[in-house]
């Protein structure tokens, strides 16, 4: 499946002083190349674009194409690929069912191309963008550029992040990666990451108060190869190891605290008293341990039966949550 970023166009890319059809006008806003050449890594490029001005008679069909196809060269000689450009002629009195927010665009780009909505973008200066975003289940960014600060109090629906511009909006999409993973979906990552020839690392843990012993075996963890998985003990996981008691905090909040970590890419909570099910489904060219548990752990069968293998931390500065917790 592909990523997506549904692109407004006026005011979004270029700059618009209303009705924007002649191409002495085309002129992109700062850092549109740059934004769009740092997010063609991960996403793919889709226009979207309402032309009312086309049905009330302003300019014609042909005027538009002439405009856009001149604003997709332009792009495509800054190596940014276009892939398709949508656009409703109608007026709003038409009540068509393909003038944003209306998702028609949408549901017939997700035919054509495998978009994968729930981790794409629309990204506009205008409401009904943030309403199209809604209406189809993307994540949506709101623009200040153009038209936004005009109808910033017409807003009705909460933009996921709202901007000052494109380029300002990829520190919101860069973060935005969710770390947070189910065994199923690693499972699917970690197949994608081994055809890409990436090495992944496994631990596992409770990580329920993190200490300096903790960021001292995750830092060496991520030094074993290029992707490093923290398998997190759950709720029930951690009571059946450490005692009713535990854990201090709840699996969720762990999972956050682990997921802030630059070192750490993904989470997966998981249920067994053991990560051995996790590490079947993640098939790890490392799996690191504690140096307690020595070369023979219990995961090491498992960890070997793929060709990966056992990789022992020593114990940094002999903190233990258990210990933090009786003061000793
Ligand atoms: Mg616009
Ligand atoms: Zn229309």
């Amino acid at each position: 499946m592909n990523k997506f970023i549904f692109l407004d166009r006026d005011g979004t890319l270029n700059i618009d002083e209303g009705y924007t059809y002649k191409t002495k006008d085309l002129k992109f806003f700062p850092g549109v190349f740059k934004a769009l050449n740092l997010l063609k890594k991960n996403f793919k490029f889709i226009i979207i674009t309402n032309q009312s001005g086309i049905g009330r008679g302003y300019y014609t069909e042909r005027d538009f194409n002439k405009f856009n196809n001149r604003l997709v060269n332009e792009l495509k000689k800054q190596k940014i690929k276009i892939e398709k450009t949508y656009y409703c002629p109608h007026a709003p009195e038409k009540n068509c069912d393909c003038r944003k927010p209306n998702i028609k665009f949408i549901k017939e780009a997700e035919k054509e191309f495998d978009v994968d909505l729930k981790e794409s973008f629309v990204i506009g200066d205008h409401p009904h963008d943030i309403g199209l975003g809604k209406n189809a289940n993307t994540k949506t960014i709101y623009l200040l550029s153009g038209h936004g600060k005009k109808h910033f109090k017409e807003l009705k629906i909460k933009p996921d992040y709202i901007s000052d511009s494109l380029l300002e909006a990829i520190k919101f999409i860069n973060q935005k990666k969710e770390k947070i993973k189910t065994k199923k979906e690693i499972e699917k990552i970690a197949k994608g990451l081994k055809k890409k020839n990436k090495k992944i690392v496994t631990c596992n843990g409770c990580f329920d108060i993190l200490h300096p012993g903790h960021m001292y075996f995750l830092e060496q963890s991520k030094k074993q190869g290029d992707i490093l998985v923290v398998g997190l003990n759950s709720d029930s996981s951690v009571k059946e190891n450490k005692g009713p008691k535990r854990p201090i905090n709840n699996e969720r909040a762990r999972a956050a605290v682990l997921s802030s970590l630059d070192m750490v890419d993904y989470v997966v909570i998981f249920d067994e008293k053991t990560p051995i099910k996790l590490l079947e489904a993640i098939k790890p060219d490392v799996h690191c341990n504690g140096e307690e548990y020595g070369y023979d752990c219990i995961e090491a069968p498992t960890v070997k039966k793929y060709g990966g293998k056992i990789h022992l931390i020593r114990n940094f500065g002999g903190f233990s949550t258990t210990k933090l917790i009786k003061g000793v």
